[in-house]
């Protein structure tokens, strides 16, 4: 069977290793850290920097097709990789998420909304930003931040400078409140031949910045089901999308904004994996192997839980709930804000 090359090796790669698996797959993770949790399941797992010229090499040449977990790939790497193997989703889908700014201007390009913006790189800007943009607002740098880290709100003016040290001299952007009803994301997923297929959209609260449930379906009226799946079928049109994409949205007074795109796996899909025939995992394994699209048709209501560092410990009391599947990522500590497993809940 063919080998899809993974980079990462989190929790995603790992599920998105189990998945590859079941399809008679195999799988080879790229990862810097030592003892990862993908590692477990996958067939082989390459522990090297992404500056490691010959390892990046030689984990191309060993596989038939590269995907990845995590959008902060160097970009040096991806020259390397690219030139060896097809990379799913592409380099554009990558670079456009990986940098908040210009993942904001392509949205509004292709006529979506996002919380008004501006750049922020120093104090006369941020003081510019906040003329423009107003308070309440929240700085964020425009790269390398996940789980809400690299953010600091700005409640009014004279929390500017506060703020602004909390970026630690990292370019940021500053982004309007907004005021959102519900928060809403939409797991969708393209083919090879073009075809999109969209889960239904799921219900999010975060809890200090993390994930924390998602529940389907979002309570929401059809026409915003409706304009959620367009909006997301559009973002993966435009950039040629090969795989599973996560869009986060905002619902407000005036329609869907968008937060932010991840060109992977998304946490709040996990759901799919007791709502759906195929599920998140499956299909990004679907679309950049060439096969066509599973199907992703909702079949239960659910709530996914996630559970963040000591959570874990109500594992032997979620294993004997009724409806209840549980998922745990190998992780040997249970740290503060660490991500080391989730349920599934079958409403
Ligand atoms: P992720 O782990 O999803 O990648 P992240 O670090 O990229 O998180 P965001 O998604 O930008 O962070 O923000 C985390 C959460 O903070 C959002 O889901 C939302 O609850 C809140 N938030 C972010 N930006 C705004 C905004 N402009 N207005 C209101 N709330 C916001
Ligand atoms: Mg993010
Ligand atoms: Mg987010």
């Amino acid at each position: 069977g063919a080998t899809i090359g993974i980079l990462g090796g989190g929790q995603l790669g790992r599920m998105l290793s189990v998945a590859a698996s079941r399809l008679g797959f195999k799988t080879h993770i790229f990862e810097p850290g030592s003892n990862p949790p993908a590692g477990h399941v996958a067939e082989t797992v390459t522990t090297a920097s992404y500056e490691d010229v010959d390892a990046l090499r030689a984990f191309a040449q060993s596989v038939d097709v590269i995907t990845y977990e995590f959008e902060n790939i160097p970009t040096s790497a991806l020259d390397i990789l690219e030139a060896i193997r097809p990379l799913h989703p592409n380099r554009r889908a990558l670079a456009t998420s990986q940098d908040r700014i210009i993942e904001k201007s392509f949205l509004n390009e292709i006529g979506l909304k996002t919380a008004p913006w501006a750049k922020v790189t120093d104090a006369a800007s941020l003081e510019v930003a906040i003329a423009d943009v107003g308070t309440p607002s929240i700085l964020k740098t425009t790269r390398l931040g996940y789980d809400g880290k690299g953010q600091a709100r700005i409640m009014a003016p004279e929390e500017a400078s506060e703020a602004l040290a909390a970026m630690a001299g990292a370019e940021a952007v500053l982004e309007g409140f907004i005021d959102f009803s519900m928060e809403i994301s939409v797991i969708a997923a393209r083919g090879t031949t073009g075809e999109v297929a969209c889960f239904d959209p799921g219900q999010n609260v975060h809890k200090n910045g993390i994930l924390h449930t998602t529940t389907v379906p979002a309570q929401i009226p059809e026409s915003l089901r409706m304009d959620a799946v367009l909006m997301a079928a559009k973002i993966l049109n435009t950039l040629d999308y090969v795989g599973v994409m996560g869009v986060e949205l905002f619902v407000t007074k005036g329609g869907l904004i968008v937060n932010e795109i991840a060109p992977r796996v998304h946490n709040s899909g996990h759901w799919t994996q007791a709502g759906c025939t195929v599920d998140q995992f499956e299909q990004h394994i679907r679309a950049v192997a060439g096969w066509p699209l599973g199907d992703g048709t909702r079949y239960a209501d659910v709530e996914m839980l996630n559970l963040i560092g000591d959570d874990v410990l109500r594992v032997p009391e979620f294993a004997k709930t009724p409806r209840v599947q549980v998922h745990l990522y190998g992780k040997a500590e249970a740290k503060p804000g660490r991500k080391m497993g989730h349920i599934n809940k079958v409403l």
